[in-house]
C-alpha cells in the first residue's frame, strides 16, 4: 500500500523505494517547447551550462528536491478523493458587508477562471473571507492549496 504522504509529490527514480514502482504512473522529466527544454516539476527553462558530463541536462532550479534529469521520468500517484465531511463550511460568524463583497467576488472570480488577489491589513479578516470560496471549491470536489506563514491561520482553516 502506498504510503499516504506520498501522494501529491514528485519523485525522480532513486527517491522512490522500488517497492512501489509498478503502482505508479510516471511522467517525462523534462519537455521540448520551441527548442528550449523545460522541467516538468517546477517548469523551469533549462540553461544550456545545466549539462551533466554524460550531455544530459538537469534541473538545477528544483535542484534541492532532487535532480531531475532529461531522459529519465518522475514518479508520482494518482490522486484519491478527498475524504470531506458535507457540509464543508461549519463556521457560524457573520462577516461584514466589505468582507461579505469580498468573498462573493472571489467565489465569482474563480467561478469565471480568474485569479484574484486580496490585499489588506492584518486582522481584516482576509481567512473569513477565503472560508466560501474553500468550502465551494472542496464541494465541487476541487483542491485547495493553502500557504501561509502562520501555523494558527492553518489550525483556523482545519
Ligand atoms: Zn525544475
Amino acid at each position: 500500500m502506498v504510503p499516504k504522504e506520498y501522494y501529491g509529490r514528485l519523485f525522480t527514480e532513486d527517491q522512490l523505494p522500488t517497492d512501489y514502482y509498478s503502482e505508479a504512473l510516471t511522467l517525462e522529466s523534462m519537455v521540448k517547447n520551441d527548442n528550449q527544454l523545460k522541467c516538468k516539476r517546477c517548469f523551469s527553462p533549462i540553461e544550456e551550462e545545466w549539462q551533466l558530463p554524460n550531455g544530459k541536462h538537469y534541473c538545477r532550479a528544483c535542484i534541492v528536491f532532487g535532480r531531475n534529469q532529461e531522459g529519465k521520468q518522475l514518479y508520482y500517484f494518482a490522486s484519491k478523493e478527498a475524504d470531506i465531511n458535507f457540509p464543508v463550511l461549519k463556521w457560524s460568524g457573520k462577516l461584514t458587508s466589505y468582507q461579505t463583497e469580498v468573498s462573493e467576488k472571489l467565489l465569482k472570480t474563480y467561478q469565471q477562471q480568474k485569479n484574484s488577489l486580496v490585499h489588506a491589513v492584518t486582522g481584516a479578516g482576509k481567512t473569513e473571507m477565503i472560508y466560501k470560496i474553500v468550502a465551494y471549491v472542496l464541494e465541487t470536489k476541487g483542491r485547495v492549496a493553502i500557504a501561509s506563514p502562520r501555523v494558527d491561520v492553518c489550525r483556523e482553516l482545519h
